[in-house]
C-alpha cells in the first residue's frame, strides 16, 4: 500500500481536498479528507491527446515553414527526415521524447504514427522501457491495425479512407482524422467518415459544430502547434460547448510535448476556465482512448503527478487548479506515480 498526501484535485470537478490517497496494487482505494502537513499538490497524470512522436528526429527543423512545407504528406520536411532516419535513430529519438513526457507528468499519448506497420512497431519498441503507454493510431494501410490501436488519417483532402474506416469498424477500434487545420474544406468529408476523433478543427463553423454535437465526436486541439504553423486559433469555447475537447501538443518537431506548456498557453489565450483546461489535459484524452486514468477517484488507476506546492515557483499561489494549469512547470514535479 502506498499513500499520497497533500492537496488532492479529486473527481471530475478537480475539487481541492486536503488529505490523502490510498493506493493499492496501482489503483486508488480511497480519497480521504484528513489533516496533513504535506504541501504537495496531487493531480491526475496527463494524457496528451495528439502527438507525432516520429518527428523527434527533426526537432526545431521546421521553424518558419508553412503547414505544407513542414508536415504535409508525402514531400514535406517531416516526411523527408523520417525517410532519412534509420530505424535505430528513430527508436532512440522517440524514446527520449517519451522519457521527457514521463518526467513532465504524462502517462499516455494518442500518437499518429506514420509509415504503417514499420512505424507502429518502432514506436512500440521505443516505449517498451519507458512508463508512457502510447495509444498508437497507425497509418498507410488497414493492415497496420495488426499492430496499432486505431487508425489515424492525415486528412480527408489527401485520400479516401473508406477502407480504413471499415477496417476499424470490423475490429472495433477507433478511426481518427485531422480536420479543419489549414481551412474548412476537409471538415464535412471527415465527418462523413463518422470518425471517433477529430484533430484540430481550427476552422470549424456552425454547421460543423452542429454535426460534431449530433455525432458526438470528440476533438483534440493543439493550440501551440496552430500558432507555430500560422493556421489560426481553434474556436475553443465553441468546441467545448459542443463536445468533449482534449489537449494535444502535436508535432514534436514544432513544440516540446510538455502538457504544462500546452495548458498554460490554452488557459491564457482562450476563453476557458482552468478547470476546463485541466480536464482537457487529463480526463478528456483518457476518455477518448478508453484509458482508466485522468480522474482521481476510488477504483481508478493511480496515475498521478505529485507537485511540490511549496516550490519557489508554486509557493503562495492562491488556487491550486490555477497554479497547476497556468504556472506549474516540470521543475515542480516531485514524482509521477503509476
Ligand atoms: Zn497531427
Amino acid at each position: 500500500m502506498d499513500e499520497v498526501t497533500g492537496t488532492v484535485l479529486a473527481g471530475e470537478s478537480y475539487e481541492p481536498i486536503r488529505g490523502r490517497l490510498v493506493v493499492e496494487d496501482g489503483r486508488i482505494e480511497a480519497v480521504e479528507e484528513t489533516d496533513t502537513e504535506s504541501t504537495d499538490i496531487v493531480v491526475p497524470a496527463f494524457v496528451n491527446a495528439h502527438t507525432h512522436l516520429g518527428d523527434s528526429v527533426a526537432k526545431e527543423a521546421a521553424v518558419g515553414l508553412s503547414l505544407d512545407e513542414a508536415v504535409a504528406p508525402p514531400g514535406s520536411l517531416k516526411h523527408r527526415r523520417l525517410a532519412a532516419a534509420d530505424r535505430a535513430e528513430l527508436v532512440s529519438a522517440m524514446r527520449r521524447t517519451l522519457r521527457f513526457m514521463r518526467r513532465t507528468g504524462t502517462v499516455s499519448c494518442l500518437d499518429f504514427r506514420e509509415n504503417g506497420e514499420y512505424g507502429a512497431r518502432a514506436l512500440r519498441e521505443a516505449a517498451a522501457p519507458v512508463d508512457v503507454d502510447p495509444f498508437v493510431f497507425g497509418s498507410d494501410d488497414p493492415a497496420v491495425l495488426d499492430v496499432a490501436d486505431g487508425y489515424g488519417a492525415s486528412g480527408a483532402n489527401d485520400d479516401r479512407f473508406d477502407e480504413e474506416r471499415a477496417a476499424c469498424d470490423a475490429r472495433g477500434v477507433p478511426f481518427a482524422i485531422h480536420a479543419g487545420e489549414p481551412d474548412a474544406t476537409d471538415i464535412h468529408p471527415a465527418l462523413d467518415l463518422d470518425p471517433d476523433l477529430l484533430v484540430h478543427m481550427v476552422h470549424a463553423e456552425r454547421a460543423h459544430l452542429d454535426r460534431v454535437a449530433e455525432q458526438s465526436v470528440p476533438i483534440a486541439v493543439c493550440p501551440r502547434a496552430n500558432t507555430v504553423l500560422g493556421v489560426g486559433d481553434a474556436p475553443l469555447r465553441e468546441l467545448l460547448d459542443h463536445t468533449t475537447v482534449a489537449l494535444g501538443t502535436d508535432n514534436v518537431m514544432l513544440n516540446a510535448p510538455s502538457m504544462f506548456r500546452e495548458m498554460a498557453y490554452a488557459a491564457k489565450r482562450f476563453d476557458v476556465s482552468s478547470r476546463e483546461v485541466l480536464r482537457m489535459a487529463t480526463a478528456a484524452g483518457a476518455e477518448i482512448a478508453g484509458l482508466d486514468c485522468g480522474v482521481i477517484e476510488p477504483g481508478r488507476r493511480a496515475a498521478l503527478v505529485v507537485l511540490d506546492g511549496a516550490s519557489d515557483n508554486l509557493a503562495d499561489t492562491e488556487d491550486p487548479v490555477r497554479a497547476v494549469v497556468r504556472r506549474a512547470s516540470a521543475l515542480d514535479v516531485k514524482r509521477v506515480v503509476g
